[in-house]
C-alpha cells in the first residue's frame, strides 16, 4: 500500500460524485487516515464515515470553508489533535461560473477568486508550520486545462484567471518549502464528469468535446484520483513544483 501510516487532508471532498471524495477512497483503500474538509460538518462527517476502515481510526469529516483563514487555522488544529500528523494536503476546493468576459461582476470575481485561489493559500498556510517542524510533507493543489487554454468549457475567465493563480502559487511554494522537504505540485484536469456542472452539459455538447479529446471519453473523478495519490505519495519524492496534466490528451504541449 502507498499510503501506509500516512495522514492526508482533502479539501472539498464531500461532493458524493466529486474528485476530492475518490481522492479520498483511493488513498483511504492505500492504508491513509483521511480528514474530509467541506462546508458542513455534516456532510464532512458523512463522506469520512463512507470510506474504507484503516487501523490508526476513524476518518475525520470538518467544517471548513477554505476561504475563511480562521477557519482553515481551526480546522488544521482539529485534525492535528486528533491525528496528531498531517503527511499531504490535497487543496482540491473549487467552484466555477459559466459567464463570459462581460458578465463577470466584482462579486463573481471575488467568490471564485476566493475559493479556487485564496482557498489553496489560507488552507496551506495552516499546515505548513506543522510540515516545516517535520521536515516533510507533500501539498498537491487542484487547477485545471482551463488555466492552461484560456477557458475550459464550463468555466469562465475569472475560473482561467483563478486556477492560472494556482500554479504559480504552488511553483513558487515549492520553491519556498523545498529545502523544509516539503513538495508542492498541481494537477490541471481536463472535463471530468462530476456535478460541478450542474448538469448543464448536454449531448451536442458532449459530441462536440469528444472531437477534441485523442482518448474518446471524458474524464472520471477517479482518474484525477490516481494523479493525486502519485503525487502524494512517496513514489514521487524527487517531483516538485511540477503540473500533471489528466485530461485524455485534450491539451497536449
Ligand atoms: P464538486 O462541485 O463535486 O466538488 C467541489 C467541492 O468543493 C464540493 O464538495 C463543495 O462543497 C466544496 N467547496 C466549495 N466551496 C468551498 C469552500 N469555500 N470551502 C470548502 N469547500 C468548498 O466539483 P469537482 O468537479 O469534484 O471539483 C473539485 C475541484 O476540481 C475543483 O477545484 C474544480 O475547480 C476542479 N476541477 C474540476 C474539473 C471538472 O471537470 N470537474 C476540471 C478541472 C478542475
Amino acid at each position: 500500500m502507498l499510503l501506509s501510516g500516512k495522514t492526508a487532508i482533502i479539501s472539498g471532498a464531500a461532493s458524493k460524485a466529486g474528485i476530492g471524495l475518490a481522492t479520498a477512497r483511493l488513498f483511504a483503500s492505500q492504508g491513509a487516515r483521511i480528514a474530509i474538509l467541506d462546508l458542513t460538518e455534516e456532510a464532512a462527517a458523512e463522506a469520512a464515515a463512507s470510506l474504507p476502515a484503516v487501523p490508526e481510526g476513524a476518518h475525520l469529516g470538518v467544517a471548513c470553508d477554505v476561504t475563511d483563514a480562521q477557519a482553515c487555522q481551526a480546522a488544521a488544529k482539529r485534525v492535528l489533535e486528533v491525528f496528531g500528523q498531517a503527511d499531504i494536503l490535497i487543496n482540491n476546493a473549487g467552484i466555477t461560473q459559466p459567464l463570459k468576459l462581460m458578465e463577470i461582476g466584482g462579486e463573481n470575481w471575488q467568490k471564485v477568486m476566493d475559493v479556487n485561489l485564496t482557498g489553496v493559500l489560507y488552507l496551506s498556510q495552516a499546515f505548513i508550520p506543522h510540515m516545516r517542524a517535520r521536515k516533510q510533507g507533500s501539498i498537491a493543489c487542484m487547477s485545471s486545462v482551463s488555466a492552461q487554454r484560456g477557458g475550459g468549457i464550463f468555466g469562465g475567465p475569472h475560473y482561467s484567471a483563478a486556477k492560472a493563480g494556482v500554479l504559480g502559487l504552488a511553483k513558487a511554494m515549492a520553491r519556498e518549502l523545498g529545502p523544509d522537504g516539503i513538495r508542492v505540485n498541481s494537477v490541471t484536469p481536463g472535463l471530468i464528469q462530476t456535478e460541478i456542472t450542474g448538469g448543464k452539459l448536454t449531448d451536442q455538447m458532449r459530441t462536440d468535446i469528444l472531437k477534441g479529446i485523442p482518448l474518446n471519453r471524458l474524464g472520471e473523478a477517479k482518474d484525477v484520483a490516481g494523479a493525486f495519490l502519485f503525487l502524494a505519495s512517496d513514489i514521487s519524492s524527487y517531483i516538485t513544483g511540477a503540473v500533471i496534466d489528466v485530461n485524455g490528451g485534450m491539451l497536449i504541449h
